[in-house]
């Protein structure tokens, strides 16, 4: 078993002691796009000292060290009993980044599609004709890609929305923890019995400490009420979360609410539209279903009203909703409420969505548009929605999120400016994307 130290981390130098043999356990054919610096067996404990560690339980530490065991954190603080101490130099550590939200299938779109404040219903046909264009096996190599990526950028796992011949090999070797939750899109019966099957069979699988299986009923539109109320059911039945897409739009909530307008005029020219929808409905009456999950991702929520926030707020324990920033400035939708919604005490998490909405999977990018553009959030509240609240969404805080001892030493890197700054969480809106260590299971 070894730990794999890379990208910005440098070079070992004083304190460091352990034999540093370049690191080749790569995937063949696969080399990583940055440098590989070292290696070293964590069997016995091992400290990394930073500038700044920053928990994300209890203030930031200057001069902070984290003392690793195999692959756990076994120690946080000032001090270590560990004999060898990796000096990391003038970076944060923090917790590896916990992406609440993304379609790592669509990680080989180069650039967002369509233009800036693109009709969401213009996008939607823009996503179709890219997948359509596509060969058999582009999916899962662009999920492959996807989660080189997020590794890259310090994000440590992804609650992924994944399709239907997604296999979890793909996400063993990349050390990115993945909820892959099955997207179920059946506007009819047929398709929905069909997709009922691999659903179980997907809940079924064997599972590994690399993943965990979820369902995603793809949105109010998309697929009938029978398998969306199934998916509910299985939900519960296996414990595992949904996700569910939810209020992203202007156009989706005048669906629901008179059962028709454009988005209902694109599902009908594309054969797509189940025929239910016929008016009288808000986002509420899907809550109130997806309350019977376990665990529920309510994805974007950009245009939910202050009773369906409340709501969400009064089961902040088991529903969530994850905000994309970058995704949602993309389309140019309303101001997202997250002043709002923190204040009613709603469970958000920060997600990237897909590189068919944002420029790269990049989540301390998402936290810095929040600090950009939301004046009353500060930096700290910004990262935690990225960790800590964002690792509680999707159900992995027992393993992710906090640099706390008992959890996986998946820890992220970012590079600190010189000057001081009065809220130590400041320092971290500047460095360049930070990289992340995760230790083999072993
Ligand atoms: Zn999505």
């Amino acid at each position: 078993m070894a730990a794999l130290y890379s990208g910005p981390f440098p070079r070992p130098t004083a304190g460091y002691t352990s034999s540093a043999t370049p690191y080749h356990h790569w995937p063949p054919g696969r080399p990583p796009r940055w440098e590989p610096a070292v290696s070293i067996a964590p069997r016995s404990p091992l400290a990394f000292k930073a500038r700044y560690v920053f928990p994300m339980v209890g203030p930031p530490i200057p001069g902070g060290i984290v003392t690793v065991a195999g692959s756990k954190i076994v120690a946080v603080g000032r001090r270590t009993s560990a004999g060898r101490v990796l000096e990391l130099g003038d970076v944060a550590l923090v917790p590896g980044l916990v992406n609440a939200h993304t379609h790592l299938e669509l990680s080989d779109v180069r650039e967002p599609l369509g233009q800036p404040g693109t009709p969401f219903v213009q996008w939607l046909g823009e996503v179709m004709r890219w997948r359509g264009q596509r060969d058999a096996s582009a999916p899962l190599a662009a999920v492959e890609k996807g989660l080189w990526e997020c590794r890259r950028h310090g994000t440590a796992a992804v609650a992924d929305i994944v399709q239907p011949g997604w296999t979890a090999a793909v996400a063993a070797g990349t050390g990115v923890h993945v909820t892959a939750f099955l997207e179920l899109i059946a506007p009819t019966e047929a398709r929905a019995a069909a997709l009922g099957e691999q659903a179980l069979a997907h809940l079924r699988r064997p599972r590994s400490g690399h993943w965990r299986p979820g369902l995603a009923p793809h949105a109010p539109y998309t697929v009938v009420a029978t398998l969306r109320r199934q998916a509910i059911a299985w939900a519960a039945q296996y414990r595992v979360p949904l996700a569910f897409h939810l209020a992203e739009s202007q156009e989706e909530i005048e669906l629901l609410r008179r059962g028709q307008g454009p988005l209902c005029e694109f599902l009908q020219s594309r054969g797509a539209s189940s025929g239910e929808l016929k008016g009288g409905l808000r986002p509420l009456d899907f809550l109130r279903e997806l309350a019977q999950a376990p665990r529920t991702l309510v994805i974007h929520g950009n245009y939910l009203d202050e009773e369906e926030m409340a709501f969400l707020a009064a089961r902040r324990a088991t529903m969530a909703t994850v905000y994309c920033p970058r995704t949602h400035a993309w389309f140019q939708h309303e101001p997202y409420p997250l002043a709002r919604m923190l204040s009613l005490g709603v469970r958000v998490a920060l997600g990237t969505d897909s590189r068919a909405s944002a420029p790269d999977l990049d989540m301390l990018a998402e936290v810095r548009h929040v600090v950009a553009h939301h004046p009353a959030i500060s930096p700290r509240t910004a990262l935690e929605l990225a960790t800590v609240e964002a690792a509680r969404a999707v159900g992995i805080d027992d393993a992710f999120g906090t640099l706390t001892p008992g959890k996986q030493a998946a820890m992220a890197t970012i590079p600190l400016p010189q000057p001081e700054a009065p809220d130590p969480y400041e320092l971290l809106l500047e460095g360049t994307p930070a990289a992340v260590e995760l230790p083999d299971d072993g």
